[in-house]
Parts: structure tokens; sequence; C-alpha cells
């Protein structure tokens, strides 16, 4: 039996893009049935993430068109991650792989035939990994490859210039359910889960139409999610810093008394700075200590759901046995 493909596609006020895009994801779809590759239950699955525009009617237009398409729609907006998820685990019953990919045009929708081949010979997980970012202006490419060092230096396992495109078989999605942090870092998840997993290259092209919805403030927010979603090292930062700053305090009593001894300081000087240096560094070894254990905590308590799927369109009633 050939495997059951859904291309998992989020789509957040998307009405420029879609009607263009789709078209060659269904084509591509349809090709790989043809080969023998994958069953024709396979589908193209959109995920509107609470759009403001027609990006849903579109959808819904489209599913009304060919029984390959397929859709969710969240309630409201969850981003880019989540909305991510929702799709995935509604796929997770009801196929064998998933490829998910931007709907913009930019994940070279040609790759996903490599993908399929790198899993019919054994690789659970294929990432979609940039050649080159030619595309890229200089400072986003100089900040990222900042933030993969960065990342690695704080022990988060991730694969370079890999975004979201990437080709995950039923038992990682199977694994994936099992992680149910909120704060959700996929980049960061697929390589911890393990499994055999291989490489296939693209060269990501521009958005075809409409603009990013990562400007610079949520791309720094993003990238400190996956630092502290993945790593607990910043607040081991904040205790090293505070040892740091009581042994300097330490100096400074030992100079403050030895100020005291010679003489030639004005009264209760001395003690007021005694004060504030012991005060001042036993606060920051507490916070430091305090803040690894919310860190902890922190990590472990987030139980809100991830999304709420409010409309279906294609999709057949699945029910976890
Ligand atoms: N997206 C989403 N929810 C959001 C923001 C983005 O589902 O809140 C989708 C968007 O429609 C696109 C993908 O996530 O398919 C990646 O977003 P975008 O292309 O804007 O990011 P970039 O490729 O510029 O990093
Ligand atoms: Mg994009």
């Amino acid at each position: 039996m050939e495997p059951i493909l859904y291309f998992v596609i989020p789509c957040y006020n998307e009405e420029q893009v879609l009607p263009e895009t789709s078209g060659l994801f269904l084509a591509k779809l349809n090709s790989l049935i043809e080969s023998g590759k994958i069953s024709s239950d396979s589908r193209v699955m959109f995920v509107n993430d609470g759009s403001k525009d027609k990006t849903w009617e579109i959808i819904s237009s489209l599913t009304e068109q060919d029984e390959h398409y397929a859709g969710i729609s969240l309630s409201h907006n969850r981003g880019h991650q989540n909305a991510l998820i929702a799709g995935l685990m509604e796929a997770r019953l009801r196929c064998d792989i998933t490829i998910s990919m931007d709907c913009d045009g930019q994940d070279d929708i040609n790759c996903a035939d490599q993908m399929v081949d790198e899993y019919l010979k054994g690789s659970d997980i294929v990432y979609g990994v940039r050649n080159d970012r030619t595309s890229d202006s200089w400072f986003k490419r100089t900040t990222a490859e900042s933030y993969y060092s960065l990342l690695r230096t704080m022990g988060v396992d991730i694969i370079p210039n890999h975004a979201d495109y990437r080709l995950m078989s039923s038992r990682v999605l199977d694994a994936l359910a099992g992680y149910n942090e909120v704060n959700i870092f996929l980049r960061g998840i697929i390589p911890h889960i393990g499994f055999k997993s291989s490489v296939v290259y693209y060269s990501r092209a521009e958005r075809i139409a409409g603009t990013t919805h990562y400007p610079l403030g949520k791309m720094l927010s993003f990238a400190i999610d996956g630092i502290t979603s993945f790593s607990v090292k910043p607040l081991r930062i904040i205790t090293f810093l505070g040892i740091v700053v009581a042994l300097m305090s330490l100096i400074g009593i030992i100079y403050a008394l030895y100020g005291a001894i010679v003489g030639g300081t004005v009264e209760g000087w001395t003690s007021t700075t005694c004060i504030i240096c012991f005060v001042s560094g036993m606060q920051m070894i507490s916070l430091g200590v305090i803040g690894e254990y919310i860190g902890k905590i922190y990590l472990e308590t987030k139980h809100r759901p991830r999304y709420i799927i409010d409309e279906r369109k294609n999709l057949s009633e699945v029910t976890e046995d």
C-alpha cells in the first residue's frame, strides 16, 4: 500500500497568495499519486490561522472544487507554530506522512519528490535545508547565523538553515503529540524526537505576494522563545553573575573596612557601603536561584490548549483508538 501524504500548510491572511500557490500544491500531489509513490487518499491540507481576510473562503471553495483539498480553521489567530501543530495533529490520525511548508511559494514544492523518496528509503524525518541565503538581506543572514551559534551555545540542537519545511512520518507525529508544551518551537522539538533523518537541499524563493508575518519584533520574540523553551542556561548565567557580584561585594566590604580602620571616612559610610554591597550580591544570587526554579516550573506547567478548531472541510471524523 502506498503511504497517504498530507501537505500541511498554515495560512494567515494569504488571500493574495493562495489562489496562485494552491494549484501548485495540488499539481504536485497529483503527480506524486500518478507516479505511484503515494496513495490517492492524500490531501493538500490548509490550516486557516484565524485570518481576517478571505483566506478561509478561498480554502472552503477549493475543498468544494477538488476532494484532494482539505482545510481546518482555527477559532482565532494563534501564530505560525500553533497553526502548524494544529494541522499536524489533525493529519496524524489520517495519514502516514506529512510535509509542512509555507503557503507563499517560498519552499520549493519540487523538493517534495525527493522528500518522499527519502521516506521510502527509510527516513522518518526529512529536513528541507536552504542551500544558500542569497535571497536574504545581509542583516537577516548575519542575525540568523549568530542566532544558530547562540542556540548551539545554549545547548539547543537545531538544524541550521532549516525552517519548517519538512517531512515527518506518523511515528514522529505520534511522538510529537506527547510534547504538550504551549511555548512550541518545532525546529527544536523535531531534532529532539530523534529517529532516522535525512536532509534535502533547496533554494528558498521570494514570497510570491503579500508580506512576511515575521517583522523584526516578532522574529526576535520567536528567537527568544526558541531559547527559553529549550534551555535554562540564561537562568544559570544569572546565578553565575550573582556569584561574581557577591565576590566583588566581598572585595568592597574589605575595602570599606580598611577605610574605616585607617580613618578618613565619613561616619556611617562604611556600614552603609557594606550593607549595599552584601545585600545586592545576595539578591542577585537569590534571584538566580529562584529564577532557576521558576524556569523549571514555567517549562512544565503550560497546559492551555494550543489551538481550538472551529471548522473542518473534506476531513472525515476520526477518533483516537
Ligand atoms: N502564518 C500563520 N500564522 C501567523 C503567521 C504566519 O499561519 O500568525 C503562516 C503564513 O501564512 C505562512 C507561514 O506561516 O504560510 C510562514 O509565515 P511567513 O511566510 O510570513 O514567514 P517567513 O517565511 O517570512 O518567515
Ligand atoms: Mg514565508
